[in-house]
């Protein structure tokens, strides 16, 4: 591999409920075999119909105590708490680990890109919508659906793969050498996240009303791995009720 390339899609509308991703995309870009096509968690959102009112939620009492300690909305606290499994922290923010296993603050709702007393929840099951919009495709890609997070330790957000397709999430260098005959133990490299990051880039944040890149040229395991550590490895989840 000595070069790749990232194009974005141009020209998709705004995504209602019940779009057809998969057709949407291919009617507006040549895809090719190998290709994998990277799709912002927003679009396929709402294309699932994931767009709630916040005047839908009504408070608990525990969304009540952690919205007023945090300065926020208590419907949209309470939102978070229901697509949340567990709750790491509530404070200085809401970092929570939602039912289908990611990690993210407010459970990665949204609040940008959607209309005005609405929020936007993450696909239910970000798998499942990666598997059936790359059965949906006529071409052997591999799909991406991501989100863009912000990370321990370091500033800025960058874009991350929530779910995926066709595609291994970790690239294996263990049982390989370094240039001076080491052998490698531990390194896995967490590729999914890595072209979510470089699709991400393209896509912007803002209105530029461009969800999906498309990244060719890259050779990529066809399966394997998952990108969160096992519960009984991630010695600084356990830590976090010290914080
Ligand atoms: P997230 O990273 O999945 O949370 O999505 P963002 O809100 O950051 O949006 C990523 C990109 O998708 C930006 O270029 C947005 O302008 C674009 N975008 C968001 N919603 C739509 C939509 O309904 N239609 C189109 N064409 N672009 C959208
Ligand atoms: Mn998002
Ligand atoms: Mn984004």
């Amino acid at each position: 591999m000595d070069s790749v390339s990232c194009y974005l899609v141009r020209g998709l509308p705004s995504i209602r409920e019940g779009d057809d991703l998969a057709a949407m995309i291919q009617d507006r870009f040549p895809l090719r075999d190998g290709d994998v096509v990277c799709i912002a968690s927003t679009v396929v959102s709402k294309a699932e119909g994931r767009s709630r009112k916040l005047g839908d939620y009504t408070p608990s009492p525990r969304a009540t105590e952690i919205a007023g300690r945090l300065d926020k909305d208590p419907r949209f606290v309470q939102a978070v708490l229901e697509e949340s499994e567990d709750v790491l922290f509530d404070r200085p923010f809401l970092l929570v680990a939602t039912k289908f296993g990611h990690i993210g603050v407010n459970a990665g709702i949204d609040q940008s890109n959607v209309g005005q007393g609405r929020i936007l929840l993450l696909p239910e099951n970000p798998k499942a919508s990666a598997d059936r919009i790359r059965w949906g495709l006529r071409t052997d890609c591999a799909v991406i659906v991501t989100d863009t997070c912000g990370r321990a330790f370091r500033c800025g957000v960058a874009g991350v793969a929530i779910a995926w397709s066709g595609i291994g999430a970790l690239r294996d260098w263990r049982g390989k050498r370094d240039r001076e005959g080491r052998e490698l133990e531990i390194t896995q490299e967490a590729i999914v996240d890595e072209i979510a990051g470089m699709a991400n880039f393209l896509m912007g944040e803002g209105g530029d009303g461009t969800p999906v890149a498309v990244v060719r040229g890259l050779e990529y395991p066809k399966s394997g791995g998952g990108i969160f550590r096992p519960r009984d490895l991630d010695v600084i989840r356990d830590r976090l009720g010290e914080i």
